[in-house]
């Protein structure tokens, strides 16, 4: 299964990418991970990603499309694999098509603004191995440890209430359009993201047919 998932920032892409990752065997591919790490470790596309980042811009078609080029080549995306935040402009959808990949589902993750926001102050994740908690709706077991690797859990630089407005004015822009791209190959398909993760998570199972 190849699968897309789309959303505004917030609305739960990773922590439902992550289920169903765990449930299938299958990679969840996200570019925002891979381009913190780069920014962590001070690589040179790191370098270049990171004032868009931090701004809540969108880092350039051309350094994101070869980053995940690269990626779905690996072997362990071999079958299938769960992209997290990709693409995120139809010139990426366009390039995904033209590298001959098959998607087989584009499930949006549809919450009001309002509740991003408030999301968002909430949100923490792991600067070790990137996994995604909110200190109300998934918190850790441990305040400030990940649950997966031990590592410490942070807000991101870019959920600061300001860069968070601008993120959500560039989905709007850039990515919303991608609805009605995927809706024209009958692919897309919608669930409301619900305030409990577990409540998202079955309904996200249902709509892919997946058993819980
Ligand atoms: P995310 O973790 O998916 O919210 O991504 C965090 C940030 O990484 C975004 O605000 C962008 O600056 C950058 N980014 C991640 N994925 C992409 C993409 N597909 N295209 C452009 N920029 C991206």
């Amino acid at each position: 299964m190849n699968l897309i998932l789309l959303g505004a920032p917030g609305a739960g892409k990773g922590t439902q990418a992550e289920a169903i990752s765990a449930k299938l065997g299958i990679p969840q591919i996200s570019t925002g991970n891979m381009l913190r790490e780069a920014v962590k470790n001070g690589t040179e596309l790191g370098l270049k990603a990171k004032a868009a980042m931090e701004s809540g811009a969108l880092v350039s078609d051309e350094i994101v499309i070869g980053i995940l080029k690269d990626r779905i080549a690996e072997p362990d995306a071999a079958n299938g694999f769960i992209l997290d935040g990709f693409p995120r402009t139809v010139a990426q959808a366009e390039a995904l098509d033209a590298m001959g990949v098959q998607i087989d589902k584009v499930l949006e993750i549809y919450v009001p603004n309002e509740r991003i926001i408030a999301r968002m102050s909430g949100r923490r994740v792991c600067e070790g191995c990137g996994a995604s908690y909110h200190v109300e709706y998934k918190p850790t077991a441990v305040e400030g440890v990940c649950d997966a690797c031990g590592g410490k859990t942070v807000q991101r630089k870019d959920d600061a209430p300001e860069t968070v407005l601008e993120r959500l004015s560039v989905y709007e822009e850039k990515t919303a359009p991608l609805k009605g791209y995927y809706e024209k190959t009958g692919k897309l398909v919608t669930v409301t993201g619900q305030e409990e993760v577990a409540d998202t998570r079955k309904l996200v199972f249902e709509t892919l047919g997946i058993e819980g």
